[in-house]
């Protein structure tokens, strides 16, 4: 992104303050000198591994109990499977939220919402937002579609052979999806996009991933799925990549946006003005004119949609419930809408089309993951599509909170007095 010069030049400036060019290029300069020894041991997690990682770094006894503290020695084989060079855990506080009413197609019920973070008044403002829900009768909250992509890229010499290669995936779909499904019982390809740029072609399989968020599941099967392409196609691409960067994983994309990655679910509530004005401080009608110059900022902002933190949410719920926090990057897009309803209360409304989330695989087994998906009600088979419902409410319930803080000129003063204990935070 360019910058005016007078950034340039007080960058500059900065950059030279303390030293002369020839010490800065020394600095910057590549060093082929001996390298420390590298962190021992791959996915062991034997003692003498965590012994010989520990050697590397400053830490003293005290210090790596910290990190390797008994419990977690206790269970380290859970996380085996999960960590490479394993040292430890690192652990984040958790606050409950709720409860939170949601009234979806596969979640019904009232929710106590794990959400771990370091930061504070994150939890207080989503417990406000739930609780303000759930006393107005709940979120009604649906999931809309499903789909999680793998986007494997090939190249060729000319159109000519591409056109040769698309005819034929085009006329063996079916084949192709018989070879992914070999590799799952519970994912299943559901699409199959064409994409086809010069002498590039990007196929984009989309599958549903059952109970799994689905990374994992959906490279499994397009390896499969680019093997037999590779073995049986009658034109042979010059190069082959199982991801050519087309599938929207871990980024934010307009394409995910406009479609499906993972999870797309819609909330929505009607608060009644008296109980806006009970849990906000505000008022139905300043809330919508809040969201409008908030929308509009988004958009000048160039989000893509427009919100106000879904990350929040989403990074505290993902990390807590053995989530890929990563993901975040393409969860947290979507719109809020708030209206006024002409009985004068508050409209408002969530859409969420990225949503990853699952309630078996990947972080889902570790033991305080498992623990909060306890909480929720949805660990193992069977629960991703209520989960996926929740967020969706969840996320919601920030939407309001923090809309409303800024209303009420609440927000500096709720992060003040939570975030500084100088400044005391009893009675939250
Ligand atoms: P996974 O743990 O690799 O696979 C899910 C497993 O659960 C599969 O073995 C599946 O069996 C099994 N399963 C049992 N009951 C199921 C049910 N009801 N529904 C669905 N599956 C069920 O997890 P994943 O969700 O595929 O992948 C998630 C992980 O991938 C995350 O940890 C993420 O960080 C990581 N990731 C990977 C990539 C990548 O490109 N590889 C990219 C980003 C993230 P079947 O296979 O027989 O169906």
């Amino acid at each position: 992104m360019a910058k005016s010069y007078i950034f340039s030049k007080r960058y500059i400036n900065n950059l030279f303050k303390d030293s002369s060019a020839r010490s800065l290029a020394s600095r910057l300069k590549r060093k082929v000198t001996k390298l420390p020894p590298r962190v021992p041991g791959g996915s062991s997690i034997a003692d003498i591994a965590l012994t010989k990682r520990f050697r590397l770094t400053p830490l003293n006894e005290a210090e790596r109990e910290l990190l390797a503290d008994p419990q977690t020695l206790d269970l380290k084989e859970s996380y085996q499977k999960n960590i490479e060079n394993f040292i430890g855990t690192v652990k984040v506080p958790v606050g409950l939220a709720g409860p939170l009413r949601v009234n979806g197609l596969h979640a019904q019920g009232d929710y106590y919402v794990p959400l771990a973070t370091s930061e504070a008044a994150l939890v207080a403002s989503y417990h406000r937002g739930s609780l303000l829900i759930s006393e107005a009768g709940g979120c009604s909250s649906i999931l809309l579609s499903e789909g999680v992509s793998r986007a494997p890229g090939f190249i060729f010499n000319n159109l000519s052979e591409v056109g040769l290669f698309v005819k034929w995936c085009v006329e063996n779909l079916e084949t192709f999806k018989e070879e992914a499904h070999k590799t799952t019982n519970h994912g299943r390809m559901q699409d199959m996009k064409v994409n086809v740029d010069g002498n590039h072609v990007y196929l984009i399989f989309e599958y549903k991933t059952g109970d799994a968020s689905g990374q994992n599941m959906v490279t499994f099967a397009t390896e499969a799925v680019v093997t037999y392409i590779v073995a049986n196609a009658p034109i042979k691409p010059v190069h082959y990549f199982i991801e050519a960067n087309l599938s929207g994983d871990k980024k934010a994309s307009t394409q995910s946006f406009h479609s499906v990655r993972g999870k797309k679910v819609t909330a929505e509530v009607v608060l009644p003005k008296e109980l806006v004005e009970k849990y906000l401080h505000t008022t139905p009608e300043l809330m919508v004119k809040y969201w409008s110059i908030s929308a509009i900022g988004g958009v000048l902002s160039g989000c893509i949609g427009t919100q106000g933190h879904y990350a929040n949410g989403l990074a505290a719920l993902y990390l807590a419930c053995g989530q890929d926090v990563a993901c975040v990057a393409e969860s947290a897009i979507g719109i809020t809408r708030l209206e006024l309803t002409t009985e004068g209360h508050l409209y408002a409304c969530v859409t969420l089309p990225n949503i990853m989330v699952g309630t078996v695989g990947g972080g889902t087994k570790l033991p305080s993951q498992q623990a909060c998906l306890k909480i929720l009600g949805f660990s193992g088979s069977g629960h991703a599509a209520a989960f996926a419902e929740v967020c969706a409410g969840l996320i919601l319930a920030g939407e309001l909170s923090i809309q409303g803080a800024i209303c009420a000129h609440h927000f500096s003063r709720a992060h003040q007095k939570l975030a500084r204990p100088t400044h005391g935070n009893e009675g939250v």
